[in-house]
């Protein structure tokens, strides 16, 4: 195995040049979600470039799922290339996917520019970058072992950044991502070339809505404000969630170590007359006001439990409140996902970094959710992790970049990862 372990490093190594190019290459498509641009040329440039290299290739759009129309088909893109003879299959899953580039930004955000080591663009280190370092890792370990037993597959999804419905939840739902098909996921997600990513957070979107009752502006008495009313409810969270919220800690690895707590952050608020309105407003009381929350919460607690805080905290001002009255509406649920450290892929994907790096792995839980409850849950294979170079601080933000070698050195872990898997760590 050393040996092999010594030409993986080789390999990798001297792919330097392709995995840049390839990195700038996927950045260079502005798959911005909202709205799903461009996820067709993209998932045709990764089909095209792995047919080229002996893959099947198979596109699958997720039909009718939030999102897909004609203009922005949900185009999923898988490769699979099989092996010599039967054995296990590998599975690496990006998303294509990313978020608008919003404001800040010193560079073009789809230019891609290399400097000082770095590779700077929307997507560089959520998920390009890992998608990059995926392919190359596959590539340079066929390359090396021609003969290998098993599969690998590889595949861009769309939409993972807007819950996954049109991709990975999609394909999994059609048994792309359960035994017998696939054995091992690896996700390419920016967790860190050192780091084997376990699962998730779990996620609570909800809308509360406050009811008053319209009147004329100049006699408010008259009406009941709704936005009063959403205040009240901002001062009892204040008071007694937040503080309730940070006093929960959990067990799970999770970085940074301040989101080991539970967290909730309140994502929009609307009252009264919209903002789009550029003419003198009109005087009313507004009888509605919205909020959107995004409740983050640990695998210790249950999606009842979290919402039923807040329920609890509503119905207490129900009572010490007049006219107070208010709906709350699911937007999305996630529960938190943690598999095994000994599972198979958790295993191989950390000997992989004690052999690059020669120190061991960090286990960590990720703040945010991403595809693996999908797999783990509609797929039912709980042999998933995330892995992937990049910090995820530097994800969804201005000047976003990977650095170079942080993504070289994942790609030799994911390949020594497959070999790990493919053969067995202690072959020959
Ligand atoms: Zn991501």
């Amino acid at each position: 195995m050393s040996g092999s372990v010594q030409n993986i490093t080789k390999m990798v190594t001297s792919m330097r040049g392709e995995l840049i190019e390839l990195t700038r290459d996927l950045v260079k498509f502005p798959t911005v979600n909202p709205p799903g641009e461009a996820y067709t040329p993209c998932a045709e440039f990764i089909g095209n470039l792995l047919a080229r290299s002996g893959y099947e290739i198979q596109y699958v759009r997720g039909e009718g799922t939030p999102g897909d129309t004609n203009r922005y088909p949900r185009t999923n893109v898988i490769a699979r290339i099989e092996g010599s003879r039967p054995g296990p299959v590998v599975h690496f899953n990006s998303h294509i996917d990313v978020v608008p580039p919003g404001e800040g930004w010193s560079v073009d955000p789809f230019a891609a520019i290399v400097r000082d080591g770095k590779v700077y663009g929307r997507g560089t280190c959520d998920m390009k970058g890992g998608m990059a370092a995926s392919i190359i890792a596959a590539q340079a370990y066929t390359a090396i072992n021609p003969n290998f037993p098993g599969a690998i597959e590889i595949s861009g999804t769309v939409d993972e950044e807007s819950g996954g419905y049109g991709g990975v939840a999609y394909l999994a739902e059609r048994g792309f991502f359960s035994r017998p098909r696939v054995d091992h996921v690896i996700i390419p997600e920016p967790l860190n070339k050192d780091r084997v990513c376990l699962g998730h957070r779990g996620v609570w979107w909800a809308e509360i809505e406050t009811k008053g009752e319209v009147a004329h502006g100049s006699m408010p008495f008259l009406g009941d404000c709704a936005i009063r009313h959403m205040g009240a409810v901002i001062e009892s969270f204040e008071k007694k969630l937040f503080p309730a919220l940070d006093r929960k800690q959990t067990a799970m690895p999770i970085v940074p170590p301040g989101a080991k707590r539970s967290t909730m952050n309140i994502n929009a608020i609307h009252g009264g007359q919209t903002d789009d309105y550029s003419g003198l407003p009109s005087a009313n009381v507004p009888d509605s006001c919205k909020m959107t929350i995004d409740r983050r919460f640990l695998i210790e607690e249950d999606m009842s439990q979290v919402k039923q805080e807040v329920i609890d905290i509503l119905e207490e001002i129900k009572v010490s409140r007049d006219n107070f009255d208010y709906a709350v509406r699911d937007i999305m649920q996630v529960l938190p996902t943690m598999v095994d450290k000994d599972t198979p892929v958790a295993l191989a994907v950390a000997d992989g970094i004690r052999e690059v790096f020669g120190r061991e792995p960090e286990y960590v839980i990720s703040p945010g959710t991403y595809d693996q409850k999908h797999i783990t849950r509609i797929g039912h294979l709980q042999d998933c992790i995330a892995y992937g170079p990049g910090i995820l601080d530097l994800a969804h933000r201005p000047d976003e970049f990977v650095v170079i070698d942080d993504m070289v050195e994942s790609a030799r872990v994911m390949a020594l990862a497959l070999s790990y898997l493919l053969e067995g760590k202690h072959t020959a």
